[in-house]
C-alpha cells in the first residue's frame, strides 16, 4: 500500500463539479521514541558516530523525537556528550529508570526508587521531561502491582510513555550485532531492506488497529532503540515512512496527547498499547503480519539475516 491508499476518500465518481468538495483522509502522524542509549557498539560506527547519524536523520525531516533513558548506560562522559548533543537539538530526554529493570518481576519498593533514582541523575538537562517509560513495556504484570506504580507516577508528577508502534529493532539489531561483531566489513544492505520494510508495515498495521478501535486520528508512537540499525539506516527508515504516507509529529505533542493517559486495566506486558485496547474492547488485533511474529526471528532465519 502506497501513500495514495492512505489518501483514499477521495470521491469514486466523475463529477467534476464535487471537487472542491473531495474528503481526503489526514495523513497518520506518528513520533519517533528512542530508548536505552546504550553506547558499548562500537563496529562500524563509533556510538558518536551513531548518535550524529541518527541526529541528522531527525534534522532531514525536522523531527522532534523523544530519546527514553537509563541512567546506568550514560554513566560516563560519552553519555553525557550524547544527551547534550539531544538537548541541543531539540529532542525530549524521558525517563526509563536507572537500572533497566523489569518492574513485574522486581519488588515494587525497588523499582520506585530506581525511578527516581534516574529522575535526579537526568533533571539537571533542561530537556528532560517528566515521561516515563517502563522497561520492557512491563508496568508491574498484575493489576495490584500496576495500580502500585501508577499511584506513584500520579504522585510524583510522571505522565505515562507508552508505545503503540513496536518497531521491534531490539531483536533485529541483537541479531544484526553478532554478524557484525564477527564480520564488520559483511555487506549491509540486506538488514537494510529487511528492518526499513518491517517498520513501514509494522507502522501500517498498528494504524489499521488504530481506525478499528476509532482512534484512527491519534499521534502514534513508534518505539526504536538508539543502536547500530538506526545509527545505519534511520533516515532510510524516514524516508521510508514519509513515502508511504507517514506525517511526523513532535514527540512532546504526541506524548502529552490526551489519549495516552488511557490506562487499560489488563496488563501492558510488552505489547503495543493498541493491542491491549483493542483486546479489551472484543476486537481482536488480526493482521499482525505473519513475518514478523516471534519478533521476526523466523523471517531472519529464512532470509540468513
Ligand atoms: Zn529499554
Amino acid at each position: 500500500m502506497k501513500r495514495r491508499d492512505f489518501l483514499s476518500g477521495v470521491a469514486a465518481t466523475a463529477c467534476l463539479s464535487c471537487a472542491p468538495s473531495i474528503i481526503t483522509k489526514p495523513r497518520p502522524r506518528l513520533a519517533v521514541t528512542m530508548d536505552d542509549f546504550s553506547l558499548s557498539f562500537d563496529k562500524v560506527l563509533t556510538p558518536l558516530e551513531r548518535n550524529a547519524r541518527i541526529l541528522s536523520a531527525f534534522d532531514r525531516f525536522s523531527h522532534k523525537a523523544a530519546g527514553f533513558v537509563s541512567g546506568k548506560f550514560v554513566e560516563h562522559e560519552l553519555g553525557d556528550r550524547v544527551l547534550k548533543t539531544w538537548q541541543e537539538a531539540g529532542h525530549v530526554i524521558g525517563n526509563h529508570s536507572y537500572s533497566h529493570l523489569n518492574s513485574s518481576s522486581e519488588d515494587h519498593e525497588l523499582i520506585k526508587a530506581d525511578i527516581l533514582k534516574n529522575h535526579e541523575r537526568l533533571k539537571s538537562y533542561s530537556a528532560y521531561e517528566k515521561y516515563f517509560r517502563f522497561p520492557f513495556l512491563a508496568e508491574g504484570g498484575n493489576s495490584e502491582k500496576i495500580e502500585i506504580y501508577r499511584t506513584f507516577l500520579r504522585a510524583n508528577g510522571f505522565l505515562p510513555a507508552p508505545v503503540t508502534i513496536d518497531s521491534i529493532d531490539w531483536y533485529t539489531a541483537s541479531r544484526f550485532e553478532k554478524r557484525l561483531s564477527e564480520n564488520p566489513k559483511m555487506g549491509v544492505s540486506t538488514y537494510k531492506k529487511y528492518y526499513v520494510e518491517m517498520v513501514v508495515k509494522l507502522s501500517r498495521h498498528f494504524q489499521n488497529l488504530a481506525e478499528k478501535i476509532s482512534h484512527g486520528d491519534i499521534p502514534h508512537i513508534l518505539l526504536m532503540h538508539h543502536n547500530i540499525l538506526n545509527g545505519l539506516f534511520l533516515g532510510d527508515v524516514l524516508q521510508a515512512l514519509s513515502d508511504d504516507g507517514w506525517e511526523f509529529v513532535d514527540a512532546d505533542k504526541a506524548l502529552s496527547h490526551s489519549f495516552y493517559q488511557v490506562q487499560p486495566s489488563t496488563p501492558i506486558r510488552g505489547r503495543s498499547l493498541l493491542s491491549v485496547l483493542a483486546m479489551e474492547t472484543g476486537i481482536s488485533d488480526t493482521g499482525y503480519p505473519d513475518a514478523y511474529y516471534g519478533f521476526g526471528e523466523k523471517t531472519m532465519d529464512a532470509l540468513g539475516l
